[in-house]
């Protein structure tokens, strides 16, 4: 309820790759509706998806929408670019002007993020980070994201951090794959996500078996990035998402070689004795994103 009794309900989306999840709901077990519309181009998404909104708002009036994207975008509200997709190399997507059309049609307010900060916010609210205010959400698929809280807050600053464009040392004698980053070659994203698994070894991870190399090296590239993250960020706990980690098996292969890299130099009890918390899948599965735009849009504007 708001001030005047009048019974708020938020719109998210989360702007993805592949598909735009929109929502319509308040929290987890408060979803109205929701529909899933296919990436094509700018244009044509940003119409289905105005569409799909108008449609509710005719019976449900929503109080704001909240927009959790895909990267890069400029999520700085004094910024003349706020809401727009900026640099991304996804053909036609680049320089789009997503929070600003969105806003326009429905005559809403919109609020507007990363996808990651979106999903850490959704996770702390209501998943796998609540009670903790500092700790990071990495999603690893079809590219490499990551975001968080810091102090209870999502992370900005210049822009939003990149922690998927990091360098992580790589042997081209063991594994000479050079990196599909269109920007840095083999930083963490051109080695790890889920293009490179796939170019690496001539087949989509999802189809490589669980005892399969890929994974040793997977989880290899995966503990070094981590070991950064931890060191320069000093996250409370760190979540893996996207559609690379649904091979659970990484999960206990990352843990073990991040507690190995660490080498004992973090003697919190976290890493060195609970580190099956400290590394984990998001609670909200891949939920994460579209509740973190609803709660995104609550959080600007209740
Ligand atoms: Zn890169």
């Amino acid at each position: 309820m708001n001030g005047e009794g009048v019974m708020t309900v938020y719109g998210g989306i989360e702007a993805g790759g592949t598909k735009f999840i929109c929502a319509v709901g308040n929290n987890p077990q408060d979803i109205h509706a929701i529909e899933r519309i296919p990436t094509t181009t700018p244009a044509e998404t940003i119409a289905r998806t105005i569409e799909y909104f108008r449609r509710i708002a005719a019976t449900e009036p929503l109080t704001a929408v909240g927009i959790a994207s895909f990267g890069p975008v400029d999520p700085n509200p004094r910024s003349p670019t706020f809401g727009y997709s900026t640099s991304t190399p996804r053909p036609g997507w680049a320089n789009v002007n997503l929070a600003g059309e969105i806003a326009a049609a429905l005559g809403l307010p919109v609020a507007f993020d990363t996808d990651v900060n979106g999903a850490a916010l959704a996770e702390s609210r209501w998943g796998a980070a609540r009670g903790l205010d500092t700790f990071i959400y990495l999603t690893v698929g079809t590219g490499f994201g990551g975001g968080g809280l810091v102090n209870g807050k999502p992370m900005h600053g210049l822009l939003h951090p990149e922690m998927g464009h990091i360098r992580i040392p790589h042997n081209r004698e063991t594994d000479p794959f050079p990196g599909m980053c269109p920007f840095h070659g083999d930083c963490l994203e051109g080695l790890a996500a889920g293009p490179a698994i796939e170019q690496r070894w001539g087949q989509r991870g999802e189809t490589l078996p669980a005892d399969h190399p890929a994974w040793e090296l997977e989880a290899h590239y995966l503990s070094l990035g981590l070991m950064n993250h931890i060191l320069m960020l000093s996250p409370q706990r760190i979540i893996l998402g996207g559609g690379v980690m649904a091979q659970s098996q990484l999960f206990p292969l990352v843990r073990q070689k991040v507690v190995a890299q660490l080498n004992g130099y973090v003697s919190a009890p976290e890493i060195l004795q609970r580190i099956d918390e400290y590394i984990v899948p998001p609670a909200l599965g891949n939920l994460a994103g579209v509740l973190g735009a609803i709660a995104l849009a609550q959080m600007t504007f209740n």
